[in-house]
Order: C-alpha cells, then sequence, then structure tokens
C-alpha cells in the first residue's frame, strides 16, 4: 500500500511536473517568440529612427542654404534697387558734371565702399573726391597713366590683378576697384572705389554691379556729349536764322524803301501829268466836237485819234494814281457786307454790251445770294477788269463764265474764259505792272499791263488771295476769294 501510494504520488508528481515543464516550454517559447518580434520591431525602430536622423539633417542643411540663398536674393535685390535708383537719378542729368555728382557718398555706401573719386582723361583731374587722401590720389593717377591699355581691354581692375600689386600697397589697402568709363573707343573717365567695408570683401556681385554703374555712366556720358553736339547745332542754326532773319529784314526793309520811292515817284509823274492831260483832253475834245470852227478832214481824222490816244492816257493815269494810292493807304477802303451775287449781276449785265458786240456766250452760275466782306466799289473793279480781259482775250464766239462758290468762310469768284491763254512763265509775273504777255495775239489787243496790278492790290487790301489758271489757245481762269458774313 506504501508501495502503491508512493508510485502513484511520483507518478502524479511526475506527471504533474512534465505539466508543469510543458507549460514552462510553451511559456518561455512565446517569451522568445514575443522577444524575436520585439527585436524585430526594436530594429525597424532603429532603422526609422537613422532615416528620420538623416531626413531632419537633411532638413536642416537645406534650411540653411534656403537661408543663404534668401540671403543673396536680398542682397540681389538691394543691389538691383541700387541700380535702379542710380539709373533714375542720372536718366535726365544731361551735363557731365552732375553726372558724376551722382557718386555721393550714399551711392559710395551702397556700392559697398570708403573711398571713391573719378579721375578724368587725358587731363588727369580728379571730380568727386569722396576720402581719398592726395597721396593715394597721386598713386592712382600713376597707375591709370601707366595702364590705360588694361583699362581699356577689362571690364574693371580689382585689387587681386597681379599688375595691381603695387597700387595695393600704394592704397594699403586690399580691396579696391578701377573702372573704365568708355565714350565711343576711348576711355575718358575712370572710377576708382577703395576699402571695401562688407565683411566678406569685394564679391563677384559687387564686381558685377560696380562694373554695370561704369558701363552706364558711359552710356549717359555717351548720350550728354549727343545732346551737347546737339545743343551746339542748334545754338549754330539759331545764329544762322538770327542772321538771316536779320538779313531779310534789312533787305525787306530795303525792297519796301525802294516800292515806297517808286509809289512815290509814280504818284508824283502821275499827278504832274494829270494838271497838263486834262487842259490837253478840254482842248482835244473842244476841237474834235469842232467848237472852234470846222476843220479839214483830214485833221480832224488826226485830231480824233489825239483825242483817243488822250483818253488812254488819262485813264492810264488815273490807275496809276489808284495803284499809288493803294499802296501808300492814302485810299478810303470801306469793307463792309455786301450781297457778292448782286453785286456780279449787275457787274455782267453793265459789261453785257461789249460781250455782245463780240458774240461771246456768258453763263453766271451764282447760288443764292449770301453776304461777303467787301469794298464794294473796289471789289466791283476787281469783277470789271477780270471780265473785260477775258472779253478783250477771248475771239469772237468764245464763252466766258462767271461763278461763286461759296465754302464755309471764303467765297471764291471765278471769271473763266475760252481765250487765248497765258504761258506758264508769265502767268507767275501777270500781276506786275506794265507786264503784258509777248504773244502775237496779246499783243494785237490794246492795253497798259495795269488793270492786273490794280486788282492785286484790291485784293491785297482785303487780305484775301488772287491766282490764275490758264493752258495756251484754251483759255484762262482767274480765281479770287473773299470772306464769307456769317450772320447777316
Ligand atoms: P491789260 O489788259 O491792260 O494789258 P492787265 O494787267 O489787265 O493789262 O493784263 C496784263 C496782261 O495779262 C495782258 O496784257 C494779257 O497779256 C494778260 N491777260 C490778262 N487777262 C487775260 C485773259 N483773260 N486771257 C489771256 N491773257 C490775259
Amino acid at each position: 500500500m506504501k508501495f502503491i501510494f508512493s508510485t502513484n504520488f511520483f507518478m502524479g508528481l511526475i506527471y504533474l511536473l512534465s505539466g508543469i515543464i510543458c507549460v514552462l516550454i510553451f511559456y518561455i517559447w512565446r517569451l522568445y517568440q514575443q522577444i524575436f518580434f520585439l527585436n524585430q520591431t526594436t530594429k525597424y525602430l532603429q532603422k526609422d529612427l537613422k532615416e528620420l536622423d538623416h531626413q531632419a539633417k537633411l532638413i536642416i542643411k537645406n534650411d540653411m542654404e534656403l537661408k543663404l540663398y534668401q540671403d543673396a536674393v536680398n542682397d540681389k535685390l538691394k543691389k538691383l534697387s541700387f541700380l535702379k535708383n542710380f539709373v533714375n537719378l542720372s536718366l535726365n542729368i544731361l551735363d557731365r558734371d552732375n553726372l558724376l555728382q551722382q557718386i555721393d557718398k550714399r551711392t559710395n555706401q551702397s556700392l559697398g565702399f570708403e573711398k571713391s573719386c573719378f579721375i578724368l582723361l587725358p587731363s588727369m583731374e580728379v571730380k568727386v573726391n569722396l576720402n581719398f587722401s592726395e597721396h593715394e590720389l597721386e598713386a592712382l593717377k600713376d597707375f591709370i597713366k601707366n595702364n590705360q591699355i588694361l583699362l581699356k581691354a577689362l571690364p574693371l581692375i580689382s585689387s587681386n590683378l597681379e599688375a595691381a600689386k603695387e597700387l595695393k600697397e600704394s592704397l594699403s589697402s586690399e580691396t579696391f576697384l578701377l573702372g573704365p568709363i568708355i565714350t565711343g573707343a576711348n576711355v575718358q573717365i575712370v572710377l576708382c572705389v577703395c576699402d571695401c567695408i562688407m565683411e566678406e570683401g569685394i564679391t563677384n556681385a559687387e564686381k558685377e554691379v560696380f562694373s554695370i554703374i561704369c558701363m552706364y555712366l558711359g552710356q549717359c556720358l555717351d548720350n550728354i556729349i549727343s545732346f551737347e553736339a546737339l545743343y551746339h547745332i542748334r545754338e549754330e542754326l539759331q545764329d544762322k536764322v538770327k542772321e538771316k532773319t536779320f538779313e531779310l529784314t534789312k533787305t525787306l526793309e530795303e525792297k519796301e524803301k525802294i516800292s515806297k520811292a517808286k509809289s512815290n515817284f509814280i504818284s508824283s509823274v502821275s499827278h504832274e501829268l494829270r494838271t497838263p492831260l486834262t487842259s490837253i483832253k478840254g482842248f482835244s475834245s473842244l476841237l474834235v466836237a469842232e467848237k472852234f470852227g470846222r476843220l479839214p478832214p483830214q485833221a480832224r481824222e488826226r485830231l480824233k485819234k489825239i483825242d483817243d490816244n488822250v483818253n488812254k492816257l488819262v485813264a492810264m493815269v488815273n490807275t496809276l494814281l489808284d495803284i499809288s494810292r493803294i499802296e501808300s493807304r492814302k485810299i478810303e477802303v470801306n469793307i463792309a457786307t455786301y450781297d457778292l451775287n448782286k453785286l456780279i449781276y449787275d457787274t455782267t449785265d453793265f459789261l453785257m454790251p461789249q460781250i455782245q458786240e463780240k458774240d461771246i456766250v456768258l453763263t453766271v452760275d451764282i447760288s443764292p445770294s449770301f453776304y461777303v466782306y467787301m469794298d464794294k466799289n473796289l471789289i466791283e473793279r476787281v469783277l470789271i477788269n477780270l471780265i473785260n480781259n477775258a472779253i478783250k482775250f477771248t475771239p469772237q464766239k468764245g464763252k466766258i463764265a462767271v461763278k461763286c462758290m461759296r465754302g464755309d468762310s471764303k467765297a471764291i469768284v471765278s471769271v473763266k474764259d475760252t481765250g487765248y491763254g497765258i504761258p506758264k512763265d508769265d502767268l507767275e509775273r501777270i500781276f506786275e505792272e506794265f507786264y503784258r504777255v509777248n504773244q502775237p495775239m496779246h499783243r494785237e489787243v490794246k492795253g497798259t499791263g495795269l488793270g492786273l496790278s490794280l486788282v492785286k492790290r484790291i485784293i491785297d487790301i482785303h487780305k484775301e488771295r488772287i491766282w490764275g489758271e490758264s493752258e495756251l489757245y484754251k483759255g484762262t481762269t482767274f480765281y479770287f476769294s473773299l470772306k464769307v458774313a456769317k450772320d447777316v
């Protein structure tokens, strides 16, 4: 029984222990599994962490680069705005000294330097010196004098250049720039800046801005030179115009003097002629009328010719007197509003007998009545002269057309004929006194060459225009203008 108990007991214990062992094994296996899983997860996490760390580093790097980039952009923007202001300020400057004054202290600081000056070539004159000492200026001048080819070839000379080693010592500065200002093909001015105020020294951006400014100043200088040349030409032209105007005024004054003397001469001769002519006319009329007794037919015929010629002389002297009176403004001119069509109608009516005598067809084309400004008696003389000429210089059965065209402010009267016409060269001189066309048909017509001269002066006194158009053997048209009276 003891044995049985102990065997069963042990057997039970063994079973229990093996059960516990099994559970423990299972539990350990589960733990191992979990540890393995955790290990794996840790590994993954470590990898992720590494990745995150890498990315964070990248972000910080990018951020720093972005900041640097932003600084560079800001710097560029600042430089651009400085350039814009500089251009705006110097855009309208048309004087050399003013242009150079643009590099003042403020501009200098914006450029990033303590000292600046311009040195003019070839005189080596210094302009707008900011902070350079006399000794430094001498060193700069020497350098420029000895390195002109270099200055012409390079956009700028910096302290880094081997050739500028000596200058570096003389200026006791590691940072300076020399920029040529070129107009045409020559270096006219050198802009020198020294002692850079920025910590990082002269950067490429500074050099770029500096050479842009030198280039721009060169262009401004070009503009100034062109402007000065233009100004010079303008002044020369003005002087020439003044000179010519003076000469012209003098010539005009002389012409006026001569014309006045001529008028006076014509006027006094006509006056002198008028008295004896009146007496001759009186006697010749009485003689022709046989008031002093009967005359032999031959003597009567001769006397008739004398009387006719005296009549012509009287008419000529009267016309000459009228011309000289108009020229010397001794005639009384009464410009008033008058119905132009009525005047045309009355004048053509008055000249009808001569028109009919030559079997000429007359057409009068006049618009409804309207008023113009004129001296009625003088314009009547113009019309009579023009229509009379048309009758005289048109063969039998020809045509004459009198027309009046009304514009907004002017009325144009025309007298057109189908007569002998006037050669082009003569047409230009037709209004001169005593001018007659030297053509066989014209020579046959009697006249004095004074009618158109009087007509021209009458139109001139009205401040209007008269002109003619003509074709030889086809006919002539004379036009003259008058001012339309609006509210009559
Ligand atoms: P006159 O008729 O007394 O010669 P004018 O001064 O009126 O003087 O005219 C000058 C010249 O102009 C005339 O001699 C004539 O040769 C020319 N002339 C004028 N009107 C006409 C015309 N309608 N047709 C052709 N020739 C004309």
